[in-house]
């Protein structure tokens, strides 16, 4: 099982929004006047593609080595929880083929910080920029995210044995 030579992965998160946080999506800060809740900096771009990255590899989700009752992860910068995520892919012989993520986000348009995101992205996963897709969509006003309560983030990527 072990010598796969490719293994696709799927992650998703969701965090809400409140005032008095900043909001970080893939490493990168937002102008907003919310932010993302969560133990650590809420980063559901980074969480959904670190879950991602495990999920392909079989391995456990990012709760389950980032604990969210343990201290030390308070405030954390997610892109340490994402770089976890790609130090065990590559530990296992495996590098990143592509990834693909997907925004949902009533508010702010996300469309004058997509390039900042994906050199972010592409820096913590060692791939170049063109290996990482990146799109964002309103959810045309409906439900919660339509709502702005919250934020969430679908995250796909397809590893190759090295
Ligand atoms: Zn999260």
């Amino acid at each position: 099982m072990n010598e796969l030579p490719f293994r696709i992965g799927h992650g998703y998160d969701l965090h809400r929004l409140e005032t008095g946080r900043r909001l970080i999506l893939g490493g990168i800060e937002i102008p907003h006047e919310k932010g993302l809740l969560g133990h650590s900096d809420a980063d559901c771009l980074a969480h959904a593609l670190a879950d991602a990255i495990l999920g392909a590899l079989g391995l456990p989700d990012i709760g389950h080595y980032f604990p969210d009752d343990l201290a030390e992860n308070e405030g954390m910068n997610s892109m340490k929880i994402l770089a976890k995520a790609v130090e065990e892919c590559l530990l296992r012989g495996y590098s990143i083929g592509n990834v693909d993520l997907t925004i949902l986000a009533q508010k702010p348009k996300m469309a004058p910080y997509i390039e900042s995101i994906k050199k972010s992205l592409s820096r913590t996963l060692k791939v170049q920029p063109s290996q990482v897709g990146i799109k964002a969509t309103t959810n045309e006003e409906l439900g919660p995210i339509g709502r702005e309560e919250g934020i969430a983030a679908f995250a796909v990527c397809l590893l190759s044995k090295k």
